[in-house]
């Protein structure tokens, strides 16, 4: 079984440097952008609020939540919610931040096509992130060739998700910056850095797909190698 686990530390090492390169990229440019304070004299809290209001969105509320980079929008609650660093700060890292989660509650409101596929195969995603890796490995081991194609299909609905994630993504990050720029929250310059971090956060989602892209190729490797 080690001559398995070596092979699937070769698969998925590309991944993982692709993933820590992104980790780094968006704290970097999170850190650079949270030191340098928008003209505007907004905060991260004021900024998603005036999108909200904009769009009549006053249902959706806007609440501080611990951590560093947990921002997001809870489609079930109506409620985005900002890190520490993003909520009350009125950098030019915060205001773009909290634009991209109130692009998020946009794209609820318009119907906008890739998150209602986002959201509606959440929960058969959760069940195959789950479960899947333990259906192959049983299916490989105990030559259950069924069990094991139930579980490379179940990872495959994983992949799905993270694929379909990536136009929500860079489609709320558009939003957010054609908004900012539209309502002169942001000035030109100030634009380019809220931009440069958006950008570095949309790279940790490409990692992640690569990432569920190469443990799907290692599992149906497997396959190949029973015969
Ligand atoms: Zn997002």
């Amino acid at each position: 079984m080690l001559y398995y686990d070596l092979n699937y530390l070769l698969y998925i090492a590309p991944a993982i440097l692709l993933g820590l390169i992104a980790q780094i990229w968006v704290k970097s440019a999170f850190n650079k952008y949270s030191k340098v304070r928008a003209r505007s004299g907004l905060t991260g809290r004021d900024a998603a609020r005036a999108i909200l209001d904009r769009n009549g969105l006053y249902n959706v509320d806007v609440r501080p939540i611990p951590g560093e980079l947990t921002d997001h929008f809870d489609p079930r609650t109506n409620v985005i919610s900002l890190s520490t660093p993003v909520f009350g700060s009125n950098s030019i890292a915060a205001i773009g931040v909290a634009a991209h989660e109130a692009g998020h509650a946009v794209q609820h409101q318009t119907g906008y096509w890739f998150i209602k596929v986002r959201t509606a195969i959440i929960p058969v995603c959760n069940i195959g992130a789950s479960i899947s890796p333990l259906l192959i490995i049983l299916g490989f081991a105990l030559s259950w060739i069924e069990l094991y194609w139930l579980g490379i299909i179940l990872f495959g609905t994983v992949a799905v998700f993270q694929l379909v994630t990536l136009p929500v993504e860079f489609n709320a990050s558009r939003r957010a910056i054609a908004i900012l720029e539209a309502n002169g929250t942001l000035t030109y310059d100030e634009l380019k850095g809220a931009r440069a971090v958006l950008s570095a956060a949309a790279l940790t989602y490409v990692a992640a797909l690569v990432t569920s892209l190469l443990q799907l190729f290692y599992f149906l490797s497997l396959s190949n190698r029973r015969r």
